[in-house]
C-alpha cells in the first residue's frame, strides 16, 4: 500500500512515522509512505501558500494553486486516481471500521489543512472524502493524518508479527480488549489472575472473552449493541443477568 501525505509541515509527520513499528514497516517495504511539502509547489515569489478569506474574518485560508499543483505533479502520472482524503473536523469520525476499509486500498492521499482551512474549490475538485479524528479542532491536519496512517498501516501484512495482534484488540470485533498482564506474577500485593498462569489455553480463551465483555459493559456499554456476539457470549451475558 502507498500513502502520500500533503502538508505544509512534513517534518511533523516524518517525526512520528519514521519511528517504531511504522518506521520499520517502511524500511522493510511493507508500506510506502511519502510526506510532501505543499509549499514546494507554490508559484508565489515570496513562497506564500495562503491568503485572507473573502468576506472578511479571522485567520488565513490555504490557497488553491499550491495544493492543486502539488496534487497534479505527484499523481497525474498514476495509472489510477488515488483515493484523496481531506483531514477535517467536518468529516465523518474515524473508527476501526474505516481503518479496515482504508487498509484494503492500494493508494491513499491524506491532505492536511492548516490555519483556518483550505479554499473550498480545490477540495471540491480533488477530495473523495473528509475524515475527522474527533469532535474537536486541531491547529492542523498533520496529527490527524498520522493517526489515520498508523491505524491503517498496522493492519497491513508484515507490519505486526501476526494478524491476531490486531484482530483480538479493542474495537476490531466491536468489543474492548480484556485486561493484560506480564511478569512479575505478583506486584504490590496484586496477583495476576490464576487462569493466566494455568497454561490451560481453552480456559484462558474463555476468561479473556468474558473479560472483554465485562470491560465493554463497564467502559463502553453502547458498543455491545453492534458487537458480533457468539452463542457463548449471549449465554455469559444471561448468566450475569446483563440487560441494556
Ligand atoms: N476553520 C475550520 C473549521 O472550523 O472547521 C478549522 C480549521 S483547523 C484550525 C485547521 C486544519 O486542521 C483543518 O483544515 C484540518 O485539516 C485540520 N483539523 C482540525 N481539526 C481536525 C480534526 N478533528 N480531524 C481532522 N483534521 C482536523
Amino acid at each position: 500500500m502507498r500513502i502520500d501525505i500533503l502538508t505544509l509541515f512534513p517534518d511533523m509527520c516524518e517525526a512520528v512515522l519514521g519511528d517504531s513499528i511504522i518506521g520499520r514497516a517502511r524500511v522493510s517495504g511493507a508500506v510506502e509512505i511519502h510526506c510532501h511539502n505543499i509549499r514546494d509547489y507554490t508559484t508565489d515569489k515570496h513562497g506564500r501558500v495562503d491568503d485572507a478569506p473573502y468576506g472578511g474574518g479571522m485567520g488565513m485560508i490555504m490557497s488553491v494553486q499550491p495544493i492543486y499543483d502539488c496534487y497534479r505533479a505527484l499523481f497525474d502520472d498514476c495509472s489510477e486516481k488515488p483515493h484523496v482524503i481531506y483531514m477535517s473536523p467536518k468529516g465523518k469520525t474515524f473508527d476501526q471500521k474505516k481503518a479496515i476499509e482504508l487498509s484494503g486500498r492500494e493508494h491513499i492521499v491524506l491532505l492536511c489543512g492548516h490555519y483556518e482551512g483550505i479554499d473550498q474549490r480545490v477540495l471540491d475538485e480533488i477530495v473523495d472524502e473528509e475524515i475527522s479524528i474527533g469532535d474537536y479542532v486541531l491547529t492542523g491536519g498533520e496529527m490527524a493524518a498520522v493517526v489515520v496512517t498508523d491505524a491503517v498501516c498496522r493492519m497491513l501484512p508484515g507490519v505486526l508479527s501476526d494478524e491476531i495482534c490486531f484482530t483480538e484488540e479493542s474495537h476490531f470485533s466491536g468489543l474492548l480488549e480484556y485486561p493484560q498482564y506480564t511478569r512479575p506474577a505478583e506486584w504490590h500485593g496484586k496477583k495476576v489472575p490464576d487462569v493466566l498462569l494455568s497454561g490451560h489455553h481453552k480456559n484462558i480463551e474463555k476468561w479473556r472473552r468474558e473479560q472483554a465483555l465485562l470491560t465493554t459493559i463497564e467502559k463502553r456499554p453502547e458498543m455491545l449493541k453492534n458487537a458480533e456476539l457468539t452463542k457463548a457470549d449471549k449465554k455469559f451475558l444471561e448468566s450475569i443477568e446483563y440487560s441494556e
